[in-house]
Order: C-alpha cells, then sequence, then structure tokens
C-alpha cells in the first residue's frame, strides 16, 4: 500500500504543506495519494541519520552487507503484481518490460551482493617493505578501496526500477559500504515509494543500522539542498544534460566539492560503412528502425545518429528505415517529456538543410510520433545544434560525399555513450581512421548490431567523454559502478593485526591481491 510519505531512515516522514501527484501518462490521470515534499529539517535529518549509519555500515562485514543487497532482491521481488502495477501505469511502460527491468535490477543486487561476499573488489594492493634497501629504506604500504560516505541518489525517469530507487547507483553505493539517499523522480512516486519499503524491510530484517537508507520527495530545490548539504560525499545521477550538469556544478561549489557521477545525453553514432550496408540495406533500415522505436526511443543508447556515404544501398537503407518509422507510436514517460521531444524535434527540422518525409503532426496526449531526417555532411558539420540528443523515436541520417567526410564527423563528435560501426571487417581496415576518430568519442565501440541493449556484466563500460558523462572514467553499469563511490588509502608500516583483514599479512579473506606485482590469492 502507497502512502505518499517520505522516509527519513525507518521513518514515515511527511509533514511538509507541499505535495505532489503523480500521473498516468497514457490518459493524463493523476493517481490518488499525494505525496509530501520534504522540507529541510527532513532533508538535514535524512542526511545526519546517513552520517552516523555511516559509521557502522563502512565496516560490517562483507557477508552482512551481501545478505542486505540479496534481501533488497527478495523484498522487491515479494512485492509482486502491485509494483508492476504501479510502475507500468506511472511509465505509460508495458508490464513486460517492467517485469524484465524488475528482473535486471534484482540480478544487479545479488550481482553486487556476490562481489561483495568474494572480497576482491577492495583492490588490495601489497608492497612489503624492503628494510635494508639503500639509500633509503622502502616502508611497507598496503593500498585498498575504502567507501566514500552517504551518496545521494538522483531516480531516471527512463528506468524506474533499474536507474531508479534500488537501481545500479544505490546497490553500487550500498555495496561499497555507503549509506544511500535517494531523490526518487517526481514521475514514479508511488513505485518509488513501494522499492523504498522493500529496501526498508531488507535493512530490518539483515540488521542494518538505522539511517543507511532515507528516501525523500521533492523537486529541484530538494535535490539542490541534498547536493549542498556538507555530509553528502558523492551523487549518482541519471536524466539531462541540464540538470546533470547544473548538479555537477553545485557540487563543486561547495566549500568541500564532491564527485557527480552524471550518466546524461548521447546520440550514440553509427557508421554504416559500404561494404555492409551493401550485403543487405533493406535489412539494415528494418533492423534500425526496431532500434529508434524501442521503449518510444528513451533509452539512453537510442541511435539518434546514423553516418554514410551517398550510395543506392544508402537510399534503400534510408527508405527502409522511413518505412519501419512510418506510423509508429507510443506514448511517451511523462507530459514534460512527451512535450520536449515535439519541441526539439520540430527544431531540429527547421535547421538549415534539413529534409524528412513522413507525418510531423503532433499526436494526441503524450503520444510521440517517430520520424527519420536527412542532411549533408557538409551542414551537419557547420550546424552544433544538430549535434544535440533528440530524447525520443528519432534519429538523423547525415549523408556524406565520401570516406573522408565520414572521417570529420567521427572527429567532429561530441563524448558519447556507444558508437556503433555497421561494417565488414574489410570495412574496418579500410577507414581505420574513422574507427579510430570514433574510439575517442565514446565509452562503448560496438562492431554491427544495435547500440540499444546494456548488458549487466563486469566489461560493460556505460559512461562516455562529456557530456555523455561528467567522468569519462568511470561506468553507471557492470559491477565496476562500485569504484565511483570508494577512495583508496594506504597504510604506510601499519602493525598487522590492526590492518583491516583484507591487508593482513596471511590474507584471511582469501582474496585476490597484487603482493609485490603479482596476482595472488596467497
Ligand atoms: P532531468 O530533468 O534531468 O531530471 C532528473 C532528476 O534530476 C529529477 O529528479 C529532477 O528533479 C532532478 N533535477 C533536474 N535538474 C535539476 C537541478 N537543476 N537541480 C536539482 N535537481 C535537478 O531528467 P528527466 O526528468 O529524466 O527527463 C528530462 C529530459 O532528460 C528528457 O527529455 C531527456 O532529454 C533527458 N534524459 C536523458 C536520459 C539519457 O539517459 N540520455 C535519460 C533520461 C532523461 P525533478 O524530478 O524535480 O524535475
Amino acid at each position: 500500500m502507497i502512502n505518499g510519505t517520505n522516509f527519513i531512515g525507518s521513518t514515515p516522514s511527511g509533514q511538509g504543506e507541499e505535495t505532489l501527484f503523480s500521473y498516468n501518462p497514457v490518459d493524463g490521470s493523476a493517481f490518488a495519494e499525494s505525496f509530501a515534499v520534504a522540507g529541510t529539517d527532513e532533508i538535514n535529518q535524512a542526511v545526519d541519520k546517513a552520517v552516523s549509519a555511516f559509521q557502522a555500515y563502512q565496516s560490517i562485514s562483507n557477508q552482512a552487507k551481501a545478505d542486505f543487497l540479496d534481501a533488497i532482491a527478495d523484498e522487491i521481488m515479494a512485492l509482486g503484481d502491485e509494483l508492476v502495477e504501479r510502475a507500468c501505469g506511472e511509465s505509460g511502460l508495458p508490464a513486460g518490460r517492467i517485469q524484465g527491468e524488475r528482473g535486471r535490477t534484482c540480478n544487479q543486487l545479488k550481482m553486487f551482493a556476490s562481489l561483495v561476499r568474494e572480497g576482491s573488489w577492495v583492490e588490495a594492493i601489497i608492497d612489503t617493505a624492503i628494510p635494508d634497501r639503500a639509500p633509503v629504506p622502502k616502508p611497507d604500504l598496503r593500498m585498498m578501496q575504502i567507501p566514500i560516505g552517504p551518496v545521494v541518489v538522483f531516480g531516471a525517469s527512463n528506468f524506474p526500477l533499474a536507474f531508479s530507487t534500488a537501481g545500479g547507483d544505490t546497490a553500487s553505493a550500498l555495496a561499497a559500504g555507503n549509506p544511500v539517499i535517494v531523490k526518487g523522480h517526481e514521475s514514479h512516486l508511488g513505485t518509488n515509494e513501494l522499492v523504498s519499503k522493500a529496501i526498508l524491510a531488507a535493512a530490518a530484517k539483515t540488521g542494518m543500522p538505522e539511517g543507511v537508507y532515507s528516501m525523500v520527495n521533492g523537486g529541484i530545490p530538494v535535490g539542490q539542498q541534498l547536493v549542498k548539504h556538507p555530509g553528502v560525499k558523492a551523487v549518482g545521477f541519471t536524466g539531462s544534460l541540464r540538470g546533470g550538469r547544473a548538479l555537477f556544478d553545485l557540487a563543486n561549489q561547495r566549500e568541500e566539492p564532491i564527485p557527480v557521477y552524471a550518466e546524461m545525453g548521447s546520440i550514440n553514432p553509427t557508421f554504416l560503412m559500404p561494404e555492409k550496408l551493401g550485403e543487405d540495406p533493406e535489412g539494415l533500415g528494418k533492423s534500425f528502425a526496431g532500434s529508434v522505436t524501442l521503449g518510444v526511443g528513451q533509452f539512453c543508447t537510442n541511435p539518434g545518429l546514423l553516418v554514410g556515404v551517398k550510395s543506392e544501398a544508402l537510399d534503400t537503407f534510408s527508405k527502409s528505415l522511413a518505412d519501419g518509422l512510418a506510423g509508429a507510436t507510443g506514448t511517451m514517460l511523462n507530459a514534460k517529456i512527451a512535450e520536449s521531444y515535439y519541441q526539439h524535434r520540430d527544431a531540429l527540422l527547421n535547421e538549415a538543410g534539413v529534409a524528412h518525409e513522413g507525418n510531423t503532426e503532433k499526436a494526441e496526449g503524450n503520444t510521440a510520433r517517430a520520424l527519420t531526417a536527412i542532411v549533408s555532411a557538409s551542414a551537419f558539420l557547420e550546424n552544433p545544434r544538430l549535434h544535440e540528443e533528440i530524447f525520443g523515436p528519432f534519429t538523423l541520417l547525415v549523408v556524406c560525399d565520401s570516406a573522408a567526410e565520414m572521417e570529420l564527423i567521427a572527429a567532429g563528435l561530441q563524448g558519447q555513450l556507444t558508437g556503433t560501426l555497421v561494417a565488414t571487417e574489410n570495412d574496418l581496415t579500410q577507414n581505420d581512421t574513422v574507427v579510430k576518430n570514433l574510439q575517442q568519442k565514446v565509452g562503448r565501440i560496438l562492431f554491427n548490431g544495435v547500440p540499444t541493449g546494456v548488458e549487466v556484466c563486469p566489461a560493460m563500460h556505460h559512461g562516455g567523454p562529456y557530456p555523455a558523462s561528467t567522468n569519462a572514467k568511470y561506468t553507471s553499469v557492470g559491477t565496476t559502478a562500485i569504484s565511483r563511490f570508494t577512495r583508496p588509502v594506504s597504510y604506510q608500516n601499519w602493525p598487522d593485526r590492526l590492518l583491516p583483514a583484507e591487508l593482513q599479512r596471511d590474507n584471511p579473506l582469501g582474496i585476490w591481491r597484487l603482493v609485490n606485482g603479482e596476482r595472488t590469492k596467497s
């Protein structure tokens, strides 16, 4: 059952006069519950509780932390259909998609539980002393990752479960040993409350300290107060470039600046190489139409830019793509996102040299109509407005006169989450400058296929140079996401029995370590 409350630690709280409602984007109807906006006192209490909880939570055993993460997954599953129905109702996404996302969310939690239970994630490095080294003795140095402190997580609109309340940011921050305060997304207030209750039930069952998790509702001022609070030590965010950049700037203006790991927009360029394109231009057009419209185009990996050299095959691809998009419609996540889709798309269509076919009329309510547009490489290169993300079922096809123009396009791109090469191996060797230029711009480079679909596994990198993210070194998906919420500490000449177990001489946890340059479990 949903009560429309905040959770300050395990205490339900909602004294403020200001309230929010969530809406069903399909018909615009409001859900019954009103959600209290957190006041300054509630925000301060949530952070104070997180600071206190950090004292205990940072040093509880790996096993206990892993049990907590597993228990969150179990509690989420135990919410059953109520969660699926609410998340579908608040996002307009179909039940199959939400069930899949719930599975992904729980698998992420369990993956971090396994990582923590195994223990090697702390990246222990040991350089033993050389007392008789000349001219000066070498000290004993032992380094490992430790948690950073309370983390604020901003839920994403486009993944109400997997990138929200108990999504990858929360799972990785908790796994590292940090309390979390979630600022739920205004679109999914009920979903956020249900999942928050699941987290708190898991915390109670596994004996976690009070304040290990809090959740507050509210708009931009609430998020800003959290980011400015001196007790907060890092931020995880998925959303717009404007929002991510604003929070990044705010965090850097603090007396003590803190890291903001923001995953923001991307147009995910795809380069259509001639040999591969010639094999099946029609099939490729269909396949990209499917990728552009998947989830009504509301994926951060949506292929928003397609680049090819003028040819008959490119014409066939373009027609097949347009045919695949013709008539494709879908409900967007919320009214603001639907409005923004048409506004940004129409502004792009009015830029010099941009042509399009198909119906551009605004559809009823929050429905988006899919569309593709075409522009020459020279017009694209001249106009930075054509490089911006249109969040929704839209893609821009850039037609080059030559392979050299493709190289210029790849060199002129902003930072991206992904870059795709639709190519044969021969195409790659013939166009190695495009490949090299693209690699400089992206966090993940794909050989064939489509960029939509992000595998959750250790080798995934879901991030990229700015503006795709605020720090190209880190990923928000996969196990290495944990390193966003840790920092290294070196212990010099420390008594063995007082070192963390991960660094003790006998390796009591039996974890992988780098000892005098050798990776070993001994
Ligand atoms: P958003 O506007 O960036 O909002 C995300 C979260 O950050 C929300 O909780 C929002 O609060 C908060 N926020 C935004 N600006 C803030 C600021 N200046 N200070 C403090 N908090 C701030 O993203 P969205 O609502 O998910 O979607 C809006 C647009 O973002 C979309 O149309 C799309 O262009 C883009 N987007 C991109 C991706 C991607 O992965 N590429 C994903 C999602 C959205 P409120 O809830 O109070 O607004």
